[in-house]
């Protein structure tokens, strides 16, 4: 019943799974729009169901995964060898798994021009006030939302590298600078690569936040919009 593709990963991931005595019933590569797992279970049996983005990866890249995925599963705490994320980070990977991402995608403009505001623009002023380098950025897709998010004004996937900024910062009545520091907040989650099971904003990532001149009136501003919105 399954595909060739299906077979070898369950070949790998029952590999993986008896190192820990863990028990699989099956697995699948899924089309999921966000790269993830999910399970079900029967019995003592799991069923796996796996984004299919790696579904084309070599074998110890996907059996890195596997093992690292079991392990979790299972109450440790193995971190991702260097197969899976040199494999995944890199911009082959990037380049032919992102236009996926995207056509998967609802809800974003695939542009970076606005109405009233350019994310290009804000780009370029960061990189020009030396904020950002060209390496933060580098290999990136930037675009807006389609319907105007006000809860969440920015978000980056750095896996696909990725970045969607809320088209409620599109607007005459946001001051570009807003529009920048959401920019800016965003890059630099690219600037730190795809780091699975990592805190996104720890005290390094703060650090390198509040050097956007400004910040505090730009999250006060964010903070206001965000609260005129829920009433
Ligand atoms: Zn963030």
């Amino acid at each position: 019943m399954g595909t060739k593709e299906d077979e070898r990963l369950f070949c790998l991931i029952d590999e993986a799974a008896q190192k820990y005595n863990h028990k699989v019933k099956s697995a699948s590569f899924e089309k999921f729009k966000d790269f993830k797992v999910t399970w079900n279970r029967n019995g003592s049996e799991k069923s796996y169901r796996i984004s299919d983005y790696i579904s084309d990866s070599p074998d110890d890249v996907l059996y890195d995964f596997l093992d690292t995925l079991i392990s979790r599963m299972t109450g440790r705490k193995k971190g991702y060898g260097p197969e899976y994320l040199e494999w995944v980070s890199s911009d082959g990977f990037v380049l032919s798994k992102r236009p996926i991402y995207l056509e998967r995608s609802r809800n974003i403009s695939m542009s970076t021009s606005g109405v009233h505001r350019d994310i290009g623009g804000s780009l370029d002023r960061l990189l020009e006030s030396g904020l950002l380098t060209d390496s933060d950025i580098d290999n990136s897709y930037f675009t807006w939302t389609i319907g105007p998010g006000f809860t969440k004004v920015g978000s980056c996937n750095a896996m696909f590298r990725v970045v969607t900024i809320s088209s409620s910062l599109d607007s005459p009545d946001v001051p570009e600078k807003v529009l920048d520091f959401v920019t800016y907040h965003e890059s630099l989650h690219l600037g730190r690569g795809y780091r699975p099971n990592r805190r996104a904003h720890d005290l390094t990532f703060r650090e390198s936040e509040h050097r956007f001149p400004g910040w505090e009136e730009c999250e006060k501003h964010l903070m206001k919009m965000k609260k005129t919105k829920e009433k």
